[in-house]
């Protein structure tokens, strides 16, 4: 028989020993696990802050306008800012909307100038006293000259629309941005003014779409609704369904080119009256832009 193995104060030094190194062990590899952790964690936000807002899509599809969202009255007056002269930095994320938590609207023409169809339309916004922005092709830019002076000297905003209405996702990055400078040149030598916001043509866009517009110093912007006025749906459609599109902030897509344009025409006025009469405001996407970080009193 055996002796039973008592241990000593040699074997419970042994014993103490194994649990301090155990102890230090599991101390270490949690220090391990916490320090990977925090890089993991650091290196996730910095790909955050490096990565777009909106994920890219694939070429050839465009993004979604957002699901109908009802008209919002607004009993209050709108008190909303008056124009600055120094206007917000250069936004590096897609504008959809502005601040929902004002009364604005901004109305948006794209795939001018037409000399037909845009002196129309600028002769509403004039009699109502609104003012919008137009996104303007650049070779139509070109060869009408003279209306695109009347948009800006009407006080509307000139914005970059491309130089010839492309499917940008499909060109490469020279392509590209070929397609915005030479609409930039173009804009600047007619109005004196470099413009700042693009709009890219069917809403397209991936990432390198919008790195050649950040490199040009453009604020991107989409649309909160569009009523597919170019699908010529009748006036009766587009004045309702632009309507389900209106809430505080709304960017709202019409044409005034690229076909006929006379359902949009007849649509303004009622469109605009409306809209005044729930207590909206129209403002360009300047103004949009520059009350995004307005404070509400
Ligand atoms: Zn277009």
């Amino acid at each position: 028989m055996s002796t039973p193995n008592i241990p000593g104060e040699a074997g419970n030094d042994r014993v103490s020993r194994r649990i301090k190194k155990r102890v230090l062990f599991i101390f270490l590899l949690c220090a391990l696990l916490i320090m990977l952790g925090s890089i993991t964690l650091s290196s996730f936000s910095n790909w955050k802050k490096a990565s777009y807002s909106v994920p890219p899509k694939t070429p050839g599809t465009t993004y979604k306008v957002k699901t109908v969202h009802a008209l919002t009255p607004t009993s209050k007056p709108t008190a909303i800012s008056t124009q600055r002269t120094i206007h917000a930095p250069m936004l590096n994320y897609p504008l959809f909307n502005g601040n929902t938590r004002l009364p604005e609207i901004a109305l948006t023409f794209d795939d001018g100038p037409n000399p037909f169809y845009t002196p129309q339309v600028l002769a509403i916004l004039k009699q109502y006293g609104v003012k919008a922005t137009f996104f303007d092709v650049g070779y139509l830019v070109a060869d009408y000259p003279n209306i695109v002076r009347t948009e800006y000297s009407n006080g509307n905003v000139v914005a970059n629309h491309s130089w010839s209405h492309p499917d940008l996702t499909y060109l490469s990055e020279q392509a590209i941005q070929s397609q915005l400078t030479s609409t930039t040149n173009i804009i600047q030598t007619t109005i004196g003014v470099r413009p700042t916001f693009f709009r890219p043509p069917y809403g397209a866009m991936n990432n390198t779409v919008l790195a050649q517009a950040r490199n040009l110093h453009y604020t991107t912007v989409l649309w909160d609704g569009s009523a597919a006025d170019w699908t010529l749906p009748g006036v009766n459609f587009i004045v309702r369904t632009i309507l389900q599109y209106v809430r505080n902030g709304a960017i709202l897509l019409l044409h005034d080119g690229g076909g006929n344009r006379a359902q949009t025409v007849a649509a303004l006025p009622i469109i605009i009256t409306t809209l005044k009469n729930h207590g909206f405001k129209f403002v360009t996407i300047q103004q949009l832009v520059d009350d995004l970080v307005l404070p509400i009193s």
